[in-house]
């Protein structure tokens, strides 16, 4: 029987692969790197951020396959903290301060979502890769693939014979697959070393979001200007650690910054077959959405029937 191939080794092909492999069905799993996984923030939420198009059937799901994913797989770790962003409305400056209790500064009213979490986007995904691993999947890393047809994947380790190929190659996903536009949308991320424990849950703002990522360390994300140059970018860096300071306090040092490309499907979430033997699931947001795709596209390719949640994200809806 030959084996259902997974293009891609972030978070959404990873998570494809762990529940296909959990179905029993024979896989192979074929990328090059971590992708832009490995440069994210990891903000899990169920209620606030972008959700386009069929992103917004997937959504009421997203905080129960996270909570299924980490009782299931050893690594999968989610800290469930909360968030508090503002502008926003129905909580006040005092409740606040009983979240954050390390601000300086407090909007006067702010929205809090106490279910929201966040995780470390590149541990879950090599857990989730291992889980597969142990479930008799078969990892090719570090290999380029080139070409896919309905049958067969061709990369830089060799020929791959494939009943089905899901490709969940990120922005890799137009070269593989002309006919889905997958845009690159660039995002910045900066780490900051800080006392532990000084910010307490994801906190959003205009100028910037952060949450603690370990002890001691945040990360933070900020809007990216026009100036893409490295200049630019370490005056954004400066920036936002001054707004930081600002609003928690002195004690926090810059340590370093990195732009993502994150997969943008103009439309939506592009999840479904291209041809009868080749699939393809990219998204944004890609975090939050995996688990549930990863679960869905499994479901489909394993032969559970189709996923209706899944019905405004076909690569061939109008
Ligand atoms: C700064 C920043 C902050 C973000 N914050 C959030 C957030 O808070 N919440 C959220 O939900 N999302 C967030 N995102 C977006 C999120 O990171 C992405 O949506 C997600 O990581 C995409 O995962 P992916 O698996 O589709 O793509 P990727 O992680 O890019 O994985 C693509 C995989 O395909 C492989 N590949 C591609 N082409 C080939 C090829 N030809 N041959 C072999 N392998 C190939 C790559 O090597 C890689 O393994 C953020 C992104 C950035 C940059």
């Amino acid at each position: 029987m030959k084996p259902v191939v997974v293009v891609g080794g972030g978070i959404v092909g990873a998570c494809v692969a762990y529940q296909v492999a959990r179905a029993g069905v024979p896989l192979v799993v074929i990328f090059r790197d971590g992708g832009v996984t490995a440069r994210s923030f990891g903000w899990i939420g169920g209620t606030g951020g972008e959700w386009p198009g069929g992103a917004g059937a997937l959504r009421p799901f997203v905080l129960a396959d996270w909570r299924d994913l980490s009782a299931a797989v050893p690594g999968v770790q989610v800290r469930w903290s909360g968030s508090v962003t503002w502008p926003g409305g129905g909580v006040s400056g005092r409740d606040i301060a009983r979240l954050e209790p390390h601000l300086r500064t407090f909007p006067t009213s702010s929205c809090c979502i106490p279910d929201d979490g966040s995780v470390d986007p590149a541990e879950v995904t090599r857990a989730l890769l291992l889980a597969a691993r142990e479930l008799g999947a078969r990892l090719v890393s570090g290999a380029t693939v080139t070409a896919v047809h309905d049958g067969e994947v061709v990369s830089s380790a060799g020929r791959h014979p494939a009943s089905t190929v899901v490709i969940a190659a990120g922005t890799g996903t137009s070269l593989l697959c002309p006919p889905v536009a997958v845009p690159a949308s660039p995002a910045f991320l900066m780490r900051v070393r800080a006392p532990a424990g000084l910010v307490r849950t994801i906190v959003g703002t205009p100028a910037y979001d952060v949450r603690e990522a370990a002890g001691g360390m945040l990360l933070a994300t900020a809007p990216l200007g026009a100036d893409r140059t490295w200049a630019g970018l370490r005056a954004l860096a400066g920036r936002t650690v001054e707004e930081l300071r600002a609003a928690f306090g002195p004690g926090l040092r810059l340590v370093d910054w990195t732009v993502g490309d994150r997969p943008m499907p103009p439309d939506g979430p592009v999840i479904g077959p291209v041809s009868p033997g080749v699939y393809v699931a990219v998204m944004h947001p890609g975090i939050c959405l995996a688990p549930t795709a990863g679960r869905l596209v499994a479901q489909e390719i394993t032969g559970g029937g189709p996923a209706p949640e899944l019905v405004n994200c076909r690569p061939s809806r109008g």
